[in-house]
């Protein structure tokens, strides 16, 4: 009878194929849908107020990751402070008045211009514009003793625009170098509109992490008066004036834990799954779906994604791979990707025993047949990330919006210091209506979710997990890729 059995399962499947049955089936069996989407249902919940970083309850969400992770026997890393990885930062508020010249014109803090990082100033330099620049640029023109104006994109392209803002922080850090004093960017967006960047502005904000230079910025409003003045090489004299800036310190932390890997060579090396769990907090009251409500709940955005982690070391407890497994929940991803920017400077595990980084963050989905891997095409793990997929029955697309949500999550300060690190997120198709519809909306609630396919986004999350930590061969940057030379700097050529 025993071999009979034997028998019959050996021609019934192939080993590859009943192994990976075996997995999926231990993936149900150590989390049924009641126990994987507890998490879910309580980080999103309204007791949690939407876990803005600016309330005492992103500590009891933090505290709750962290209780889950000691439930489960997680570790707690050496070099953290139990399951946390805490820090201060700095908020900054805008001036309570300001004003600048500009030639002839005038201008308003908050209305028609805002300082990027807030502190009092009195600046009068002469100014000289120079239009739309790169690094390359810049470094051709005389800048010492002078504000700079560039202008942020081409008019009415808010591609254009996105991709100059990205580049601030590196003309920021050689303008500094070079001697300027200020600089001073016209606004050319549209859709992104100048009263959706001023309300940004006129917002305390954190100072990142990793600003460690700092020149005086200000984005300025392209009124038709300032239109009409600036030609290139126009040169005047200018002044701004800002007080009542105010500074507070905020206390932050990343939850972190991990497992030890069962291979003897591999153990050292670590796969990390991350997501961040702070959300947006709790907003004006509106009627959003026909209710009133003021809080954020965040269930896709990202309670989602850090529950399909803390699900995943759940199974990973009970079944660890040949590489050890590092998780980390990051905060405060909605205030400039803070958390994750914090470990890639500060890591406590080193970023090189760090060989991969599989990500989450959620916006929402429009096709619950796909996984968007944003990132696809550029680690050599698509392969296992692909199969772990189709055993849950669903295909894998890129990034909807081209490539620019790669830039725009916990996966990219990590990735730019050489850790090959996709975002594993929900379908979809196009990043429009559909998406929008919830994307950092009241609405973005559990009861609107659909919950048989969070079910096989965090199974095919842990299995694509399972295939990389288990794989002899460590998945890398694609042949080519614009970070491949970052990860051979990193790990040093492996
Ligand atoms: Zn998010």
């Amino acid at each position: 009878m025993k071999n009979l059995i034997i028998l019959s399962l050996l021609l019934t499947c192939g080993t590859v194929a009943c192994a990976q049955d075996a997995t999926v089936k231990e993936i149900a069996a150590i989390n049924p849908p009641g126990t994987a989407l507890a998490p879910l249902r309580y980080l999103a919940s309204d007791e949690l107020k939407g876990r803005g970083i600016d309330r005492p309850e992103i500590n009891t969400a933090a505290q709750y990751i962290a209780d889950q992770f000691k439930s489960f026997g997680v570790k707690t890393v050496p070099g953290a402070n139990n399951y946390f990885q805490e820090f201060q930062l700095v908020t900054a508020s805008p001036g309570k008045t300001g004003k600048a010249t500009i030639g002839q014109l005038s201008f308003t803090l908050g209305k028609d211009f805002v300082q990027m990082t807030p502190v009092d100033a009195i600046i009068k330099f002469p100014l000289e514009y120079v239009g739309r620049v790169t690094e390359a640029g810049l470094n051709t023109i005389d800048v010492k003793g002078k504000i700079i104006m560039i202008d942020l994109g081409v008019a009415d392209d808010d591609l254009s625009f996105r991709k100059d803002y990205g580049q601030l922080p590196a003309l920021r850090a050689l303008l500094t170098k070079k001697g300027a004093v200020a600089l001073a960017a016209r606004f050319m967006g549209k859709t992104l509109s100048w009263s959706g960047l001023s309300a940004h502005f006129n917002e305390p904000h954190l100072i990142q992490p990793d600003e460690t230079t700092f020149l005086n910025t200000f984005i300025i409003n392209n009124t038709p008066e300032l239109q009409a003045i600036l030609s290139k090489g126009y040169k005047t004299d200018a002044e701004f004036v800002v007080t009542g800036t105010m500074e507070r310190s905020v206390n932050l932390k990343n939850v972190i834990g991990y497992i030890k890997g069962t291979d003897s060579q591999l153990k050292d090396q670590y796969v990390l799954l991350t997501s961040h769990y702070d959300h947006l907090g709790v907003g004006k009251a509106k009627m959003e779906d026909g209710k009133l409500d003021s809080i954020y709940n965040g269930a896709r955005d990202n309670a989602s994604g850090t529950t399909a982690v803390i699900d995943a070391a759940r199974y990973f407890s009970k079944y660890p791979p040949a590489r050890s497994m590092l998780f980390i929940t990051y905060t405060a991803e909605e205030k400039g990707l803070i958390g994750s920017s914090y470990y890639a400077s500060h890591p406590i595990v080193p970023l090189k025993q760090i060989i991969y980084n599989l990500n989450i963050d959620n916006a929402s989905y429009d096709d619950t047949r796909l996984i968007s891997l944003v990132g696809l095409g550029r680690t050599t793990a698509d392969k296992h990330i692909k199969k772990a997929c189709a055993a849950y029955g669903m295909t894998v697309n890129g990034d909807p919006t081209g490539g620019q949500l790669f830039f725009a999550s916990d996966n990219y300060p990590l990735a730019k210091k050489g850790v090959p690190a996709p975002t594993f997120s929900f379908g979809m198709k196009t990043f429009g209506p559909e998406i929008f519809k919830r994307y950092h909306q009241l609405s973005d609630e559990v009861g609107n979710m659909d919950l048989n396919y969070m079910m096989k986004f965090i199974g095919a999350y842990i299995l694509a997990a399972k295939y990389i930590a288990d794989d002899p061969q460590p998945a890398t940057w694609s042949t080519g890729d614009q970070l491949e030379k970052a990860g051979q700097e990193l790990y040093g050529n492996k």
